[in-house]
């Protein structure tokens, strides 16, 4: 943009100023010629009559004056009786002779030149010409200042635009160098870097980008370090309490067998729930890694029947009801094993945390897009401030009840994150009559 501005500034505008010099000058030169030959008359036209009638008109300002009669005999001539250089005068004389109005208007070194030739009539009838000729370098030396100060202001603007590119592509290298530490910190296992974000460019906006990017970052990394601490911690505390109960037969030299029996079927226990654990988690592991999928259409009706034949026994030792209200074609594209454990896992919750007597009332119904299963229980219910955490991995709301119902904390999370595979959702909530609700949301299958 600067340099179009400078462009014409330097072209159009001094053209357009020099060519108004040239129209006014020669319509100036014109008028007056025009006025010699009303001063003229009708009489004829002799050297005393011209200079006589001239020299009462004020035409100082021309160079050059010239009348000529019909032969183109010069009658007067002022600024030196000598045939001006002017361009092609004779031809011009000869064309004015002819009745031809003939013009015109130059610049060089710093002078304007003007020339005008117009006919002297007496009824239709050419009895001679004048020539007018000006020479203005006062004009002249106006457009040619201006014709240097445009120049000088051209430099002025190419020097500060230069100053001004400059300082922009130091204030871009400098934000693209913070952008690229910051991305080399990343790639350093460094996820605390964030990028000053200033203005609202582009710039500003890949920095917010990077500053979200590693905001997540943190967060999976912080994710993950729980988890780790969770899973060992889990780990840890069947192993120690192995460890325990086989130092203390091995340190007692006569131990009652008995005593010894509870001992090592306390072992068993304890082996027992580290193997759910690292099955539970090999499980995430492979929901995380999206291997060993084997979806095809499901019928959530038969994996539901499935699970509460498997867990009837379970609830029925506490005296609990489990009412089914199931819809037909509630079909899902899925993994059956996977939505076998999403089911399992609820209605098993539903009977661990429930109290002696309660219900479990399972309804299974679909629309037009969706299957939706609710589990819904009236047990012991989840505080509003555990509601969002449950679904977190080793997440529990009474560590010691979960730990004596053998829970691992890990049930919810599979059940969350399968669902999420499948592309659907699950939600808690508190029952008005105390209690929890599950429900779980599942695309439907289209035959
Ligand atoms: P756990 O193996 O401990 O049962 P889950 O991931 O299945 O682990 O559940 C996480 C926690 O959520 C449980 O420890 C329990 O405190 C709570 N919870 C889950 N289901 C229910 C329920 N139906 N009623 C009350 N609390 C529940």
């Amino acid at each position: 943009m600067v340099s179009v501005v400078l462009v014409l500034m330097n072209t159009y505008f001094i053209t357009q100023a020099r060519d108004m010099i040239f129209s006014s000058k020669i319509r100036a030169a014109r008028t007056q010629a025009g006025v010699i030959e009303i001063a003229l008359g009708d009489d004829a036209l002799t050297t005393s009559y011209v200079s006589q009638i001239i020299s009462r008109l004020d035409v100082s300002q021309y160079t050059n004056v010239i009348v000529v009669d019909n032969y183109g005999r010069q009658l007067f001539g002022s600024g030196g009786t000598s045939i001006p250089e002017a361009v092609d005068y004779h031809e011009n004389v000869a064309l004015a002779l002819s009745g031809y109005d003939i013009s015109y208007s130059s610049f060089s070194n710093g002078t304007f030149e003007t020339g005008a030739y117009v006919p002297v009539m007496h009824d239709s009838v050419t009895t001679g010409a004048i020539f007018l000729m000006e020479q203005d370098a006062e004009q002249g030396a106006v457009l040619a200042g201006l014709q240097n100060t445009v120049i000088r202001v051209t430099y002025l603007v190419v020097v500060l635009s230069l100053i001004l590119i400059a300082l922009i592509t130091l204030t871009l290298m400098r934000r693209v160098t913070s952008i690229i530490r910051g991305i080399e910190s990343v790639r350093e296992g460094e996820y605390t870097y964030e990028i000053r974000v200033t203005g609202n460019d582009e710039l500003a906006l890949l920095s917010r980008e990077f500053n979200d990017l590693t905001r997540k970052l943190r967060e999976t990394e912080n994710v993950r370090r729980r988890f780790v601490a969770d899973a060992s911690h889990e780990l840890k505390t069947p192993l120690a309490s192995i460890r325990l109960l086989s130092d203390s037969i091995l340190s007692s030299s006569n131990m009652d067998v008995h005593l010894a029996r509870e001992f090592v079927t306390d072992i068993g226990h304890e082996a027992e729930r580290l193997s759910r654990t690292t099955e539970k988690l090999m499980k995430l592991a492979r929901l995380d890694s999206d291997i060993d999928d084997r979806s095809k259409a499901v019928d959530l009706k038969n994996t539901v029947k499935s699970a509460v034949r498997m867990l009837m026994p379970v609830a029925a030792e506490t005296d609990i009801t489990i009412s089914l209200n199931l819809a037909d074609d509630c079909l899902v594209f899925a993994s059956d094993d996977a939505l076998h454990s999403v089911v399992y896992n609820l209605i098993e919750n539903a009977v661990k945390y429930n109290t002696e007597g309660g219900r479990i009332d399972i309804t299974l119904t679909h629309t037009d897009s969706t299957v939706v299963l609710s589990v819904a229980d009236t047990g012991i219910g989840i505080p509003v401030e555990d509601l969002e955490n449950i679904f977190q991995r080793f997440y529990r709301v009474d560590k010691a009840r979960s730990r004596a119902a053998g829970g691992s904390g890990l049930g919810l999370s599979i059940v969350y994150s399968t669902l999420l595979r499948y592309g659907g959702s699950i939600e808690a909530k508190r029952r008005p009559g105390g209690g929890t609700e599950f429900v779980a949301t599942l695309p439907l299958y289209e035959k």
